[in-house]
């Protein structure tokens, strides 16, 4: 009996060359997560993958489960003890699976106060077997191996009893060629297409809340993330871009080949302050970053720029506005939280784990920046117009050159 990691993938949609491409990719990624895990080795059979070998069973198995759980394309997972096609053997596992499920659900025996049928039923456990025979050479039929399994527990366990319906446990069984594979856990991954299938993109990644649930959504839908930090020290402090490098750091969990960059926006946000109108400065700050962000792009060969905007928002993300910084640039720019409200994206923040430090105090070169009135609907004309005061290719050129990779370790 073998402990093995089997992995469900999805986009069933996808055919030929591109299912090639995602199955590839998602290998490469799998074994990116588990990176620094020994004995470790990563299998493809017939639209599984499945991780084995001895570092699973010195206590490394939760550690890997943990890492599997986050990595874009995973659909599921299952820990699963695997046997030779014998139905002898497939019952020996199924009993250690279902006694190891009994010993850590036991059901609380209750007092006198419940009632005799109430109490016999909180003694019990329901489940089902449910067994999938993708090899077909096996001699019985799903059902009548469910049929046998099932039957076969419920002699073994006196505290189990059948319920087809609403099981509090399922006992799976995939029968395959190389032997069948049993679990009672089904974990649920991120589902979307593995990091990297669908080529590099530039994240506006600012400190908040937004921009890294959006990178965590480009990431899910097999964008190669690029983030690209404006930063205006001294006016925003080091503290602001530590909290960036820790963001990144948590984004790393999904994707571990997302790179942080940091690009200096002092002198740009300077020259806006001098020479735009206070109404207008934010959309033009904006715009600003769109074509810094766009040259970046194209110098690193990224496809598109993702950003954590949201229609209506503020004054700086109503359409209007959008429309005017989208203005400036012809890279598609991807907005995953566009129609979200408020409340999706926290939820999404909380549970990817980026909440907490979105939500630590160090101001952002936004914030330090917005006038107390902004023009929530700016005109293209008055935008154009507010920007002819700044020499724009020589400070968007200067502030490309600038940019510096921040190591993560
Ligand atoms: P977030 O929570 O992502 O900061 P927000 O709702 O606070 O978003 P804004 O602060 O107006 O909205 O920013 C809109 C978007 O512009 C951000 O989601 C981000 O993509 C980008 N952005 C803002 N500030 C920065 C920055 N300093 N560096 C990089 N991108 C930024
Ligand atoms: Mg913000």
């Amino acid at each position: 009996m073998e402990r093995v990691i089997l992995i469900r993938y999805g986009e069933i949609a996808l055919k030929g060359e591109n299912r090639r491409d995602f199955e590839v990719a998602l290998k490469r990624n799998i074994e990116q997560s588990l990176k620094g895990l020994e004995g470790i080795t990563i299998r493809r059979a017939r639209g599984r993958f499945f991780v084995e070998g001895p570092g699973l069973e010195r206590n490394s198995e939760a550690d890997a489960l943990d890492r599997l759980s986050r990595v874009p394309g995973v659909v599921s997972i299952s820990p699963c003890r695997m046997v030779p096609n014998d139905v002898e053997q497939i019952a020996e596992a199924a009993k250690e699976i279902m006694g190891e499920f009994i010993g850590t659900n036991r059901p609380p025996v209750h007092g006198s106060l419940s009632g005799g049928l109430e109490r016999k039923n909180a003694k019990t456990i329901a489940f089902k077997v449910a067994s999938k025979r993708a090899w077909k050479g096996f001699p019985l039929t799903s059902p009548e191996l469910d049929a046998k399994i099932g039957s076969f527990l419920l002699r073994t366990y006196p505290e189990l009893v059948v319920d087809v319906h609403n099981p509090s446990v399922t006992l799976g069984i995939e029968v395959r060629e190389d032997g069948a594979y049993l679990y009672s856990k089904e974990i649920p991954g991120p589902g979307g297409l593995p990091a990297g299938t669908a080529g590099k993109g530039v994240l506006l990644l600012s400190g908040g809340i937004d921009s890294p649930v959006a990178g965590y959504l480009a990431a899910r839908r097999g964008i190669r993330v690029l983030a690209l930090h404006f930063w205006s020290y001294p006016i925003t402090s080091q503290r602001s871009r530590d909290k960036v490098v820790d963001l990144v750091r948590i984004l790393r969990r999904y994707d571990s080949c997302i790179r942080l960059y940091v690009a200096h926006f002092t002198e740009i946000q300077t020259r806006i302050m001098e020479k735009c109108p206070e109404k207008l400065r934010v959309v033009v700050m904006r715009r600003m970053m769109m074509r810094v962000a766009e040259a970046f792009a194209l110098k690193e060969g990224a496809l598109c720029i993702v950003t954590g905007e949201n229609v209506g928002q503020v004054a700086s993300q109503t359409l209007e506005s959008l429309r005017a910084i989208e203005e400036v640039t012809t890279l598609p720019v991807i907005r995953p939280l566009a129609c979200f409200d408020k409340r999706e994206t926290v939820e999404l923040a909380r549970k990817i784990g980026t909440y907490e430090t979105s939500c630590l105090p160090y101001e952002d070169c936004c914030t330090v920046f917005v006038p107390r009135h902004p023009a929530t609907k700016p005109g293209l004309e008055d935008t154009r117009a507010a920007e002819r005061a700044l020499d724009i290719e020589e400070l968007v050129a200067k502030c490309v050159s600038n940019i510096e990779e921040v190591p993560i370790d």
